[in-house]
């Protein structure tokens, strides 16, 4: 395997080529601009320049949107209160791992869309885990218990609560820091005792979660961007 160069309307291109026991040339990019070049043994490197600069154009074009979509420039993923940074990788299985401040995306599929999807997937998987077992714990030790608790995608409210005693709670929770998603979990548990916002509710929602100021505070600065995340 040698890389080598190539420029393309002034834009010098690295590829790689691999060659295999097949009949026909593909050319794919990565996520770092480079070509790969699968190729028939044999085929020469002229020819394959030769191709290459024929299909400049559809290379250019796949380049600049791999540039648009920032793949690896500095984006971030919000989890559970805090950013890491997005790290999108090349690989034979898509698998999303946490490592220190990084999220780092492994996956066969290094379109803008196809990342997207799998981070969407990762973040409702994570929610249901992390959400369930904070209301478990929560409702346990308070002995406020639910019939039914539901991960929900609500576009405008944090959780709601009906009189059958089910809760249903926004999967964007698992964006928030813990406390903060307490204090929405402890808000739903509390309704199980006071259908309404009475003052006798509120006091019970301020006796199970002391530190309510600061997640209302942390609410009224970051909730609405939270609900913007899809
Ligand atoms: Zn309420």
């Amino acid at each position: 395997m040698v890389t080598k160069s190539i420029t393309l309307k002034d834009v010098k291109i690295n590829y790689i080529v691999i060659y295999k026991n097949k009949k026909n040339i593909s050319i794919k990019i990565n996520g770092n601009k480079e070509l790969y070049v699968y190729a028939p043994i044999g085929i020469s490197y002229d020819y394959i320049e030769e191709l290459i600069k024929s299909k400049e154009n559809w290379i250019i074009k796949n380049i600049n949107k791999i540039h648009e979509n920032n793949l690896n420039d500095e984006t971030y993923i919000i989890y559970r209160g805090k950013k890491f940074l997005k790290i999108v990788e090349e690989s034979i299985i898509d698998k999303i791992v946490v490592k220190d401040d990084l999220i780092i995306i492994r996956t066969k599929n290094t379109d803008l869309h196809y990342v997207d999807y799998l981070i969407k997937k990762w973040y409702l998987e994570n929610a249901n885990n992390v959400i369930l077992n904070r209301v478990n714990t929560l409702s346990s030790k308070y002995n406020l218990l639910p019939s039914k608790v539901l991960i929900r995608n609500q576009k405008s409210r944090w959780g709601s609560c009906n009189s059958r005693k089910e809760i249903r709670l926004n999967w964007r929770l698992v964006l928030m820091p813990d406390y903060v998603m307490d204090y929405i979990i402890i808000h739903e548990l509390c309704h199980l005792k006071h259908m309404n916002h009475s003052n006798s509710f509120w006091s019970l929602v301020y006796k199970l979660a002391p530190d309510f100021q600061v997640s209302k505070e942390w609410l009224k600065e970051n909730g609405l961007s939270i609900l913007q995340v899809n």
